[in-house]
């Protein structure tokens, strides 16, 4: 998970803000949830920014870093908004974020595996879907007026620098808490890591092949830099490269050689 900083004001699609108008006043017109979430399902308009959404992270999943190369990105609500669960159970007398169903700063870019629910081998579910605990239910925003910032979230967000680096990447590819067990931080990176499935699906397998390439190249060279093998790394530190935070990890796990150093 990389840090997504969006510049404000953000330079959203021209189109977007007459289509946002409109949602906003027809969503704030309906009372009944049925009528709202009809309306809101309905009226998929978010689709309209996955292209902007795409190019802040140089079109990588907001959450795993994956490139999404054969299957479409999805625009997750990081607040649901059509209703929430926690650990699986329905959260009993909330209809979710509706007044947040239009509201970009509530769209996260990301794949079908971190977004979409399904079992791994062991039948363990993974995949976001609309889940949202928070640490204290008593804090829950149940309306438009209630202060979103008073809610602690579970979940790690890809927008909030300070939790992007709750996560450490191994030479093994597997995401880990960098926060003692125990605490909340460390329940907040564990509870992501397993519910996104980052350490599912082979990618930690994945991960660990295309650091091989790397390593021996390290190796080959050594402590004399070689112009290909700085183009190779670089290639692979910049923010658009699929896994940027992993590799930048084990690229500095041979920082005793000054020329990689000075690349990190
Ligand atoms: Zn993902």
């Amino acid at each position: 998970m990389r840090f997504i900083l969006i510049p404000l004001p953000p330079h959203l699609p021209s189109r977007w803000h007459r289509v946002y108008v409109g949602r906003l006043a027809s969503v704030s017109g309906l009372g009944a949830h049925d009528l709202r979430s009809a309306y809101i399902k309905k009226n998929g308009s978010w689709g309209l920014l996955k292209k902007w959404l795409a190019n802040t992270s140089g079109y990588k999943c907001w959450y795993c870093e994956a490139k999404s190369t054969r299957a479409p990105f999805d625009v997750d609500h990081f607040r649901p908004k059509l209703g929430i669960t926690v650990d699986g159970v329905k959260l009993a007398g909330h209809d979710g974020y509706y007044w947040l169903a239009y509201e970009w700063c509530n769209f996260r870019l990301s794949c079908q595996r971190c977004n979409r629910p399904e079992k791994d081998d062991g039948d363990v579910l993974h995949g976001k879907a609309n889940e949202f605990p928070i640490r204290d239910e008593a804090k829950r925003c149940t309306l438009p007026a209630d202060l979103l910032g008073a809610e602690s979230p579970r979940l790690l967000d890809p927008c909030v620098q300070a939790d992007c680096e709750l996560l450490a990447h191994g030479l093994d590819g597997e995401v880990k808490p960098v926060a003692p067990d125990g605490s909340w931080e460390y329940q907040r990176a564990r509870y992501t890591i397993d519910r996104l499935g980052f350490n599912e699906w082979n990618t930690p397998e994945d991960k660990r092949g295309r650091w091989q390439t790397l390593a021996t190249l390290l190796a080959v060279v050594g402590d004399t830099s070689n112009p290909a093998v700085i183009s190779e790394i670089n290639k692979h530190l910049s923010h658009d490269h699929e896994y940027a935070s992993f590799f930048r990890s084990a690229i500095g796990t041979h920082r005793d050689k000054a020329w990689v150093e000075a690349l990190l």
